[in-house]
């Protein structure tokens, strides 16, 4: 006996789950018969296919970096299943996903659907693997008209599904319905949502809260993909934190979702291993790591903090707990009931510096506009003396504070951290 519960914007409706219920069983039926089905005498494979993956990475890799994504399509039947108290939320073994592919889909569905797995697959150790006789769990990903996208959460016992259809065959929808395969709730109904979000209840009723426990007291992430995008922006959905101008991540995964699926997963190579944690968590294993020296020889770590709805890498400071960031010209230290986090290396991963002023390959990245342009961490140096804690963005170069100002990193005095 299975418990089901919808979010958000719904209430139970026994009488439709079973329909859809019994829906589900006739499209696995119909899923196997599809299996063997031939289309204008070429049969598709029920996995996606090597030529398929790179078709989906020059497709990605042609998109521009646009500040202007318009909202994803996730309307309110876009809803998660929970089955939380019945099997718990499970996270998938190894973090291998097996999957089958449903025989309707189009070529061009299907790499709808590579491009939504390339997601996983390049920022994560997360596998999807096509399904073979010894797994006893798996997703079939689905097409079907009369949903925009819906998904079991988390790993279930048997065969469970994911689904995008009607106007929401993108591998943005597809990319955020994995997500709910992988154990990610809706950002905007995690338990701690109320210190960042609030309702206008005049527009539109605030959705429930879920229980999963997976990134509680991490910074609450407007831009992330299970972040609703248009009810921010009819108003229904009011970001407490200022500066706030976008919700949602516009089709693929932020950079928050990409640090919580591997510290969710245990993804810990060196360029995955690294863990930005809250200042009251830290503890004398946390291996902070390591960025400048005040000019008195103070160490300075790094951290990041929401600020006029960037989160920006900055300077962090052991004795006051502080974060210092730039913003606008100027240095504002951040602490008191700001949320801050401080970049840890757990595993003692190897992490190093490269000097450039563009940005390499393996930088890490520790944070983002609030048009969700990515920021990296770098170091810079300050009058030819100290290395300093900045950030760097590609459409603005790199930055960092020193004595209450913003300071621009000079040519040949900035360094990357990068994982090898
Ligand atoms: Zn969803």
């Amino acid at each position: 006996m299975y418990y089901f519960y919808y979010l958000p914007f719904s209430v139970n409706k026994p009488a439709e789950l079973k329909k859809m219920e019994i829906k589900t069983l006739l499209t696995g039926a119909f899923l196997l018969l599809g299996m063997s089905c031939i289309t204008n005498g070429i049969s598709s494979p029920n996995f996606i296919t090597d030529e398929e993956f790179k078709q989906a990475e020059l497709l990605s890799s042609s998109k521009p970096f646009t500040n202007d994504t318009p909202p994803l399509i996730l309307p309110p039947q876009d809803t998660a299943r929970f089955q939380t108290r019945a099997v718990g939320m499970r996270i998938w073994t190894n973090a291998q996903v097996p999957y089958m592919l449903d025989a309707k889909f189009t070529a061009d569905m299907r790499v709808r659907v590579a491009e939504a797995i390339n997601n996983f697959h390049k920022n994560t150790c997360i596998r999807f693997v096509p399904k073979q006789n010894r797994h006893t769990s798996w997703v079939k990903i689905l097409y079907d008209d009369n949903v925009c996208g819906l998904a079991h959460m988390c790993m279930n016992n048997g065969a469970q599904f994911a689904k995008f259809g009607g106007g929401c065959v993108t591998s943005g929808v597809m990319t955020h319905e994995l997500g709910h395969t992988l154990c990610l709730g809706h950002e905007q109904t995690r338990q701690d949502r109320d210190n960042w979000i609030g309702f206008d209840t005049s527009k539109c009723s605030p959705p429930g809260k879920d229980d999963l426990p997976f990134g509680l007291h991490k910074l609450y992430d407007y831009v992330s993909i299970e972040h609703y995008e248009g009810e921010c922006y009819n108003g229904c959905y009011l970001p407490k934190q200022p500066g706030v101008t976008k919700c949602g991540s516009g089709g693929s995964l932020s950079v928050l979702d990409i640090e919580l699926l591997n510290e969710m997963y245990g993804c810990n190579s060196d360029c995955l291993g690294y863990r930005f944690v809250n200042r009251n968590s830290l503890t004398s294993s946390s291996n902070m790591v390591l960025i400048g020296w005040e000019a008195d020889g103070t160490p300075l770590y790094n951290c990041r903090v929401y600020h006029q709805g960037d989160i920006i890498p900055g300077k962090y400071h052991t004795a006051s707990k502080n974060c210092d960031i730039v913003w606008g010209g100027r240095e504002y230290a951040k602490g008191g009931s700001d949320q801050i986090e401080v970049l840890t290396n757990p595993h003692s991963n190897a992490l190093r510096w490269v000097r450039s002023d563009t940005l390499p390959a393996g930088a890490i990245r520790g944070g983002r506009t609030a048009s969700r342009e990515t920021l990296y961490v770098v170091s810079c140096l300050n009058n030819n003396r100290n290395w300093m804690p900045g950030s760097y963005h590609v459409s603005g170069g790199g930055y960092y504070g020193f004595g209450g100002s913003e300071f621009k990193c000079k040519s040949g005095d900035m360094e990357f951290l990068v994982c090898t």
